[in-house]
């Protein structure tokens, strides 16, 4: 047990090894940014709203020494995108309309269901006190010019795109994507969509593990799946060395006789083999190859599900020039037993909800094996345990990490 390493130094290490990108970036459009990681800061170019504006229906006053019963002389219109631009006397009033800017010199809009209209005559009269400010959305209270609305580093989410169409910004300078190759390896892999023989099982992990890259914007070269060969291995792992910024394994890193990736490995590049105090996930090996970072995953699916989360993508956010975080733990109530051995964290499958009386508590989701990929679907968090904890009693106080997005 002494050999093993403990997941926040798993991280730290492969942290301290790769490099953000330097400040080469591309233009996209819009429409193409979404999930993207921004390259620079984003400061806006204008005010939101441009002008002050009407927050209502109604009529534009000024409302200095104006008192209730007041009649004021209707002058004219502002709607949205037909503004009102004469002069404004005193005893005299604009009709506005939500979304349009307030004309010089008047600074309260009264609703119209606070006048008395008297159509003939075009006037108004009021009937509620009225004062300054009034229904008015002032100029930048939304956004204003050169603040920084967006930091280098986000990933770009649908309001970041609203937002910076608001703007009137077309075009938002991202990171390139980060390309990584994939494959599985295992003599007992077969693709899906061919029939199963005796002792066979279908390859998931290569789909899962493309489909966890997809969630972060990253071009996949699939290398499809390898028998346990130590040449055919080191064929694919040289030949996705020299394509790729990243190289993803699934299979074949812990001390089985057919652990062949590991042998291809040592042969190839610097490559550590990890035991990560981790369950699931304790084989792990993470190094280079050429150009290309590497990561071995365990061949178990929740394993490798488990270990691309918590020690994969944050590595991987760091390569694309991402600011990451892994959410926030929130501290809950075991709403049963829950069975631990001290010596490695435990990132249990759990399922939290909220009690009637209002208290989060958390369940296990069912089977605990790192094989069965069923109980990570009726999860919706992991139950952090930590390394030296043993088993929870009902009602004690447990960590939870919610489901982040690559479970979505
Ligand atoms: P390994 O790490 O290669 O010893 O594999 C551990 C377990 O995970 C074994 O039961 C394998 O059959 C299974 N496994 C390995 N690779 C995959 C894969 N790509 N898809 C599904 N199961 C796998
Ligand atoms: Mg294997």
């Amino acid at each position: 047990m002494s050999n093993m390493i403990s997941v926040h130094d798993a991280i730290t290490r492969m942290l301290d090894q790769v490099e953000s990108p330097s400040v080469q970036y591309q233009q996209v459009s819009l429409n193409q940014a979404l999930d993207r990681i921004c390259a620079k800061d984003i400061t806006s170019p204008i005010d939101v709203p441009g002008h002050d504006n009407s927050a209502m229906d109604g009529y534009a006053v000024n409302a200095s020494n104006l008192n209730v019963g007041d009649t004021l002389k209707v002058v004219g219109a502002s709607a949205a995108g037909h503004p009102f631009s004469d002069q404004i006397g005193s005893g005299e009033c604009v009709r506005i309309m939500t979304g349009a800017t307030i004309p010089e010199g008047l600074d309260a809009v009264v609703i119209q269901e606070n006048t008395a209209i008297d159509n003939e005559a075009g006037t108004i009269t009021l009937q509620s006190p009225v004062s300054a400010g009034d229904n008015i959305r002032l100029q930048g209270a939304d956004v204003r010019k050169n603040s920084t609305v967006i930091a280098a580093g986000s990933r770009l989410s649908t309001i970041d795109i609203g937002l910076l169409g608001s703007l009137g910004i077309a075009e938002v300078p991202v990171q390139p994507q980060l390309s990584v190759a994939i494959f599985s390896t295992g003599d007992e892999l077969v693709a899906p969509g061919s029939p199963l023989e005796t002792g066979q099982i279908y390859d998931s992990n290569r789909y899962l593990i493309d489909a966890m890259l997809q969630r972060l914007s990253i071009k996949v070269i699939d290398f499809g799946h390898l028998p346990d060969d130590l040449e055919q291995i080191k064929g694919a792992l040289v030949e996705a060395s020299e394509q790729c910024d990243a190289i993803i394994t699934s299979g074949g890193v812990s001390v089985g006789d057919t652990d062949h990736t590991k042998q291809a490995l040592e042969a190839l590049g610097e490559i550590g083999f990890w035991k990560v105090a981790m369950k699931p996930g304790k084989p792990f090996a993470f190094g280079q190859l050429n150009r290309a970072w590497f990561f071995g995953l365990p061949g178990n699916p929740v394993a490798a599900a488990v270990t691309m989360d918590q020690l994969v993508q944050p590595v991987l956010a760091k390569l694309a020039g991402e600011s990451f975080n892994q959410g926030n733990a929130l501290q809950v109530s075991a709403a049963e037993s829950l069975k631990k051995r001290a010596g490695r964290a435990d990132f249990q499958r759990g399922y939290f909800e909220q009690t009637t009386d209002g208290q989060l508590t958390v369940k296990s989701a069912g089977s605990q094996s790192s094989g069965v990929l069923s109980t990570m679907k009726s999860a919706n968090c992991f139950i952090y345990l930590e390394r030296e904890r043993e088993s929870v009693n009902r009602s004690e106080t447990v960590s939870i990490l919610p489901f982040s997005r690559l479970f979505s």
